[in-house]
């Protein structure tokens, strides 16, 4: 039961209770999936004692074991949280990252004696390690991204704009079995030098090296992939940075062991690219946890020293980006297990080749 572990971890941290706004951390603890309101709804979980929804009688969920406290448009609902809060006689509460700063400034108003402070330290590394029902979900969120990469060679790159292209690569998450969309950036040429820009006008021409990467979700588990398209036969160039890039994926894959630092596998990918003389190509961390949220915790970063362990879920996501010409990202997301870091998708690195 998430809820007990959550309360015995807030008990080791000497923290009496921790509230979450609708977000990913909400639907982890309490399952429940409320629309995200500008109306409170806040979740009261006390070291010890009976963890309490404060939402709106119209939205109040009905299939729930948690007990439910309502409030009615014209009353002040972060009363209803204080009062739940004092139940526990708090020095200390946590606050969820996406609870929203009104709430929360009302409540340090009521409370002027309690201490709020993050509630990462506690959930992090309880979401961080997935459950085997987590776990599932990836690999369906992984098998859904292999289907739509399988796709991408059968559709006009040619001619088409960045925009236009990505808008299909949506319906085709869509068919290839994701339930909603989060990202498609369609990077061509020089547009793939930004490694997060979003899909423009930019029409597509023969040579272009594309970064496709796209992301989505399954069972509320979210998808994430990075593969190449090169439209026509690629450059010199571009081949030796997309080697470089690949045979930096396959070092931090290889580093990625149970207990090794995550700033370490980092390093190992990194050190590739250096040796490359692509060291300041590659502008941001290795890669990131997955789950709920696209980007959760364990960041694989520099410097990082959070060790992995079994049941974390992670992107490996290299790249190498050259201000005005292109740019090359590899990624996938590993499940990280006893026997080292399983794929949740199999679609091999080197450039998918359209015309
Ligand atoms: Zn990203
Ligand atoms: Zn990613
Ligand atoms: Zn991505």
């Amino acid at each position: 039961m998430r809820l007990a572990r959550v309360q015995r971890a807030l008990a080791a941290l000497g923290i009496d209770a921790l509230i979450a706004g609708p977000s990913a951390d909400y639907r982890w603890l309490t399952g429940l999936e409320p629309p995200l309101p500008t109306r409170l709804t806040l979740a009261v979980v006390p070291a010890v004692g009976e963890t309490v929804i404060v939402t709106p009688l119209f939205e109040a969920p009905t299939a729930t074991p948690l007990a439910v406290a309502t409030w009615q448009d014209g009353e002040d609902p972060t009363l209803l949280v204080a009062e739940a809060l004092v139940r526990s006689r708090p020095m200390t509460v946590a606050v969820s990252d996406r609870t929203w700063a009104r709430y929360l400034v009302a409540l340090q108003d009521l409370l002027p004696e309690v201490r709020f402070v993050s509630a990462a330290e506690v959930l992090e590394p309880l979401r961080a390690c997935k459950e085997p029902a987590e776990l599932a979900s990836l690999r369906r969120a992984g098998a859904a991204v292999d289907a739509t990469l399988a796709r991408l060679a059968d559709l006009r790159w040619e001619g088409r704009s960045e925009r236009d292209v990505a808008r299909e690569i949506s319906e085709l998450m869509l068919a290839c079995g994701h339930d909603a969309i989060h990202d498609v950036i369609v990077g061509s040429g020089s547009q793939g030098a930004l490694p997060h820009a979003s899909p423009s006008d930019r029409v597509i021409v023969a040579g272009d090296a594309i970064v496709v990467d796209i992301g989505g979700e399954v069972d509320g588990y979210a998808s994430d992939v990075t593969r190449m398209v090169v439209v026509g036969e690629p450059g010199d160039r571009y081949r030796l940075v997309h080697d470089a890039v690949a045979r930096a994926h396959a070092a931090g894959r290889a580093a990625a062991q149970v207990g090794a630092a995550t700033g370490d596998v980092d390093a190992a990918a990194r050190a590739v690219l250096v040796a490359a003389g692509l060291g300041d190509a590659f502008t941001h961390r290795l890669g990131h946890g997955i789950g709920l949220d696209t980007h959760e915790s364990p960041y694989l970063a520099p410097g990082a020293t959070t060790a992995l362990q079994e049941g974390m879920a992670f992107s490996i996501e290299p790249g190498a980006y050259l201000a005005g010409r292109f740019g090359v990202r590899i990624e996938d997301i590993y499940l990280m297990s006893a026997d080292g870091p399983e794929p949740v998708t199999r679609a091999p690195h080197a450039a998918i080749v359209v015309r």
